[in-house]
């Protein structure tokens, strides 16, 4: 995971241990910052606070409480909490380090020790309304294992701030670092520094008091570039290897909003595209109407869904396509807090799965491609469907296995260059 600094200003505020990287013109008077985890190490904390940010440090550990206490400046906008982070409201255990010298207890207990004390969590959402503060600027997190919990409360409840600093606490499989990664980066957030495990995120595009939705997106006609991001639905099925193979001989990418459920037996597919660098999207798990589903239901079906790819392929989706393309304000909440900034819709929707022939699917998806189209095609039937299940629907994806031989080739000719819907979303 490197970097993308893309001309972003940075300077480095504390001491060597306890310090972070963060650009200058983030910081300063009227600005919020919230730093979790004081530990005896506080000079990021009075940093901000010197340079005119108001500061709140949150800690629960005794020692910390002890530390901030006697080095704390004592004035308005300093402020102390001694309240640990989480994604729910608790008194949870926070076990001791094995070094007694060390001042870190931790939720999670890592190094396997019998001594704990009991403290207060709570998200940081709800401390954000206990405090009175309506939007938070700057995070920063030193939270010992909690992090992967609040970064999703985060992307879920908010708040999200421009900038975050978070220390991914060791040791931990590197998959489950690169997953938070991910899922900030598809929230919007840039990774501009990594030191030791100490990542520095900013996301430009915050603005103060943002309410975290997913944005629903249908093409990209602002587009420059003559692109086309061509996508595939309800697979993997058997007909998606012969649609690998015409994408092959064309050596074009495409993306495949998979159903979770459709995943089992068909590993090798999955893989096979993956391989081949096409993009693998989330299409939910088991191939429901989400938004006749409550908010944690819709959850479980993007999470799930998001398990299996990994487990198949090494990571997870970024990009989110609802079955029937049905959303309402929930799915787009709930994509949010499962780390989708984008909802994929289609602008080029030729209804292959209705008895269509080959000749119509192309010749409807030739006539309404334009540049920066997302085009909506299926290599798969949801798993759930009885055979007819919706009358119109027929049983097979042939004539698209057809239809795809024709396009391809057609767009080509047209000067078309395909990219995944990530890279179009990029451009
Ligand atoms: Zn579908």
């Amino acid at each position: 995971m490197r970097p993308r600094r893309r001309g972003v200003d940075l300077i480095r505020l504390g001491t060597v241990y306890g310090g972070w990287w963060v650009p200058p013109d983030e910081i300063g008077f009227g600005k919020l910052a919230y730093c979790a985890g004081a530990g005896e190490d506080i000079s990021f904390d009075l940093a901000l606070h010197e340079r005119g940010c108001r500061v709140v440090t949150f800690d629960p550990t005794p020692r910390a409480i002890e530390h901030v206490r006697t080095h704390a400046p004592s004035d308005e906008r300093f402020q102390f909490c001694p309240v640990g982070w989480w994604d729910g409201d608790a008194e949870l255990r926070f076990w001791a380090p094995r070094d007694p010298s060390h001042v870190s207890h931790s939720i999670v207990n890592l190094q396997k020790t019998d001594e704990f004390f009991v403290g207060a969590v709570k998200p940081v959402c709800a401390l954000m309304k206990e405090l009175g503060d309506e939007s938070v600027d700057l995070i920063k997190m030193d939270i010992e294992g909690a992090e992967y919990r609040v970064i999703r409360s985060l992307l879920g409840s908010g708040p999200r701030p421009r900038v975050l600093c978070v220390e991914f606490d060791q040791p931990q499989p590197i998959w489950r670092t690169a997953s938070a990664v991910m899922r900030l980066r598809a929230a919007g957030y840039s990774l501009v520094k990594v030191e030791r495990w100490n990542y520095t995120f900013v996301n430009r595009s915050v603005r103060r008091n943002a309410v975290p939705v997913a944005v629903p997106i249908k093409s990209r006609s602002d587009v420059r570039r003559n692109v086309v991001a061509l996508t595939f639905d309800d697979g993997p099925a058997e007909w998606t290897v012969p649609i690998l193979d015409t994408l092959r001989e064309a050596r074009i990418r495409a993306t495949f909003f998979v159903v979770g459920d459709a995943i089992a037996g068909r590993e090798a597919t999955l893989r096979r595209a993956s391989a081949e660098g096409h993009e693998i999207g989330n299409h939910g798990l088991r191939h429901r109407p989400l938004d006749t589903l409550v908010r944690d239901e819709v959850r479980a079906e993007l999470d799930e869904t998001g398990r299996r790819v990994r487990a198949t392929i090494g990571r997870e989706p970024t990009v989110f396509r609802p079955p029937y393309f049905r959303y309402n304000a929930t799915v787009l909440e709930a994509a949010a807090e499962c780390g989708f900034s984008r909802v994929i819709n289609a602008s080029v929707i030729p209804d292959d799965w209705i008895n269509e022939s080959a000749d119509e699917i192309s010749k409807d998806v030739l006539a309404a491609t334009r540049r920066g189209s997302i085009i909506d095609l299926h290599d798969g039937r949801p798993p759930h469907d009885a055979p007819h299940a919706h009358g119109k629907s027929r049983d097979d994806r042939w004539p698209t296995v057809g239809a795809v031989k024709t396009i391809v080739p057609a767009l080509l000719e047209r000067g078309f260059e395909f990219v995944t819907v990530s890279e179009l979303l990029a451009l």
